[in-house]
């Protein structure tokens, strides 16, 4: 027999640990409990069923309740709804889907992971190309620059030794540097040209592919609302 399958009320304590019924009293009149509600299948004291939540409720003798729960437990036992393979089975299945959606999550989010993984390394990869890029523009140009800087230096180290020998009395050395002097004054009588060099004003930031191309506010849109759920498969458990 199951009687721990009896359903009691809220207020009532009729079990000792040894199964056997003792009846209790009601915790809301104070009253012995002396019968069992049929609608509400709990313990309830006259009180209850005169003026209180029970007013109105069929009810039966506690001897009679017991019986019929009884039949009732016995019934279902022939009937084999209590056999535990009845159950088994339905939770089997039931575990079954949670595990199936343990393992469906996990893979969605190593799928998460590997596509975000190539992506990241992806915008790595050009950031370093385009700095790359960057850096080797400069030094082209910078190194332009730096080429003038040498030769105007050296200009100005020739007009400088012009001056000092201009200054000489040494007639001798005059002639001695004569050619040193001529080419310095044939090359500082050269009057500056322009030469063109070129920095970077600002990074184009448009995205092409296939002749779509998305200024910079368009890809970082579209890029929000990269990736969703996909189609969802429906799964259907036994309960
Ligand atoms: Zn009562
Ligand atoms: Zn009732």
């Amino acid at each position: 027999m199951i009687s721990e399958q009896l359903k009691s009320g809220p207020s009532t304590k009729q079990f000792n640990s040894d199964d056997t019924l003792r009846i209790g009293e009601c915790t809301v009149h104070k009253r012995q409990l002396e019968a069992f509600c049929t609608s509400c299948h709990v313990l309830i004291c006259p009180t209850c069923l005169m003026f209180g939540d029970h007013k109105g409720h069929l009810v039966d003798q506690m001897d009679k309740a017991t019986k019929d729960i009884r039949s009732s437990m016995d019934q279902a036992a022939k009937d084999g709804i209590l056999r535990l393979e009845k159950t088994e089975t339905v939770l089997v299945d039931i575990r079954h889907t949670k595990l199936t959606f343990e393992e469906s999550k996990q893979k969605v989010l190593k799928e998460v992971e590997q596509t975000f993984a190539a992506i990241f390394k992806l915008i790595k990869q050009r950031k370093d190309e385009v700095i790359n890029l960057i850096n080797q523009h400069y030094e082209i140009q910078v190194n332009n620059i730096d080429t003038q800087e040498q030769i105007w230096m050296d200009k100005q180290s020739r007009a400088y030794d012009v001056i000092k020998l201009a200054k000489s009395t040494n007639d001798y050395q005059l002639l001695e540097k004569a050619t040193y002097i001529l080419e310095s004054l044939e090359i500082l009588r050269q009057t500056p040209t322009y030469k063109n060099v070129y920095i970077v004003n600002s990074i184009d930031t448009t995205f092409n592919l296939n002749n779509i191309s998305l200024n910079l506010s368009e890809f970082q849109k579209g890029l929000q609302n990269w990736i969703k759920l996909g189609d969802s498969v429906l799964i259907q458990f036994k309960c």
